[in-house]
């Protein structure tokens, strides 16, 4: 049995469509729906066994905790111990929007939500169909990425169909995500707040706003130290290689690459900017242009679909570029690391 697919329109969702998932949810069931960052699986955050279906879902391990979405900055409250003013500071500014904040939890948050952490992780998400979702629910919704643990996150409502849709009741679609990776996590129970993933709000952006923000080393600064110990997440099927440096030399290392590779008889992918087109353009290879290598917000939109595009093509091997660390390059350096495993080419 696939999932029920429902569309609502992303601006003005009808109420039908919504009272039907939110009925779903207030009975410990499981809906996938749009956020601006990725499809989510919804359950009803309060509710232990609801939040139980997600894991047995996604096949997630029940040590990575979920996010608790909720539909005004005042819940957050409800949900933590204390709210600091740097919290009031940041929802302020930035919620709606793809900042989860961690924070000290109340009782009330139960422990499979936060993997048995003291701490629990909340956002307000900026899209129309999830706020109300959530306040139709009328409670917090625990939601993880829409995809099997360890898998490429889904941007469209297709993609949660291909790898959740015998596993779920209904999936609300309302087209592509508009920022396409996740949300920033930054914990704000340390002296210094710190990023725990890089997302969709850069690090420059709280920065001018909080001054200097942690990011803690998942692959904060450059390439990883040792290749192959990352473990896989956001990951394609096809094996895959991450290549960084400047842009000129990581395009001739591109080239030495599939060289190497198509001689071995791979089927070559490559995951790269519109740049890179001329440089390639001779090699026996197959390519997605993510988008001008200087619009990251587009190839941050398009990373996933991609990753998955490249996926579905039969290929023994992808070989993606990097876009730099800052704003939204850092974290698509960081989803492009993960989906190799590590394996990290510095070049330059
Ligand atoms: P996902 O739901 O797939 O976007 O993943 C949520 C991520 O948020 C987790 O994998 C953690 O990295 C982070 N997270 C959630 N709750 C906490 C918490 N209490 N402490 C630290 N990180 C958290
Ligand atoms: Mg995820």
């Amino acid at each position: 049995m696939m999932a029920l697919v429902c569309p609502v329109d992303a601006r003005n969702p009808d109420p039908q469509p919504i009272a039907e998932a939110a009925a779903i949810i207030r009975a410990g069931g499981l809906v996938a729906f749009p956020t601006e960052t990725v499809y989510g699986l919804g359950a009803d955050g309060l509710n232990p066994a609801a939040v139980a279906r997600i894991f047995a879902a996604k096949e997630r391990p029940a040590t990575d905790p979920l996010i608790l979405h909720v539909a005004e900055p005042e819940a957050l409250s409800l949900l933590v111990l204390e709210v600091p003013p740097t919290a009031i500071e940041l929802a302020r500014r930035f919620w709606p929007g793809p900042l989860t904040l961690v924070l000290p939890k109340r009782p009330i948050v139960p422990d499979i939500v936060t993997a048995g952490l003291p701490t629990v992780a909340v956002r307000v998400p900026a899209h129309p169909v999830a706020l109300a979702l959530i306040r139709a629910a009328g409670t917090p919704i625990a939601a993880p990425s829409a995809n099997r643990f360890g898998h490429t996150s889904p941007t469209t409502a297709q993609h949660v169909q291909d790898d959740l849709g015998d596993r779920i009741d209904l999936i609300l679609d309302a087209g592509p995500t508009s920022i396409g990776v996740e949300s920033t996590v930054l914990d704000l129970t340390r002296p210094v707040p710190t990023i725990l993933r890089p997302g969709g709000l850069p690090r420059e952006t709280l920065e001018a706003v909080l001054g200097p923000v942690a990011v803690q080393t998942r692959v904060a600064e450059g390439p990883q130290p040792s290749p192959g110990l990352l473990p896989k997440h956001y990951a394609p099927r096809t094996p895959m290689i991450l290549v960084v440096g400047p842009p000129p030399q990581m395009r001739s290392v591109l080239r030495e690459l599939v060289a190497r590779y198509a001689a071995q008889d791979h089927r070559i992918g490559l995951l790269v900017a519109e740049e890179d087109r001329e440089a390639i353009a001779d090699l026996p290879v197959e390519m997605v242009a993510l988008g001008p290598e200087g619009d990251l917000e587009r190839v941050a939109r398009r990373l996933y679909e991609g990753l998955r595009e490249l996926d579905a093509r039969g290929l023994s091997l992808i070989i993606a570029r990097d876009f730099g660390a800052h704003g939204l390059g850092l974290a698509i350096r960081d989803r492009l690391t993960r989906a190799s495993g590590g394996q990290v080419i510095p070049v330059g």
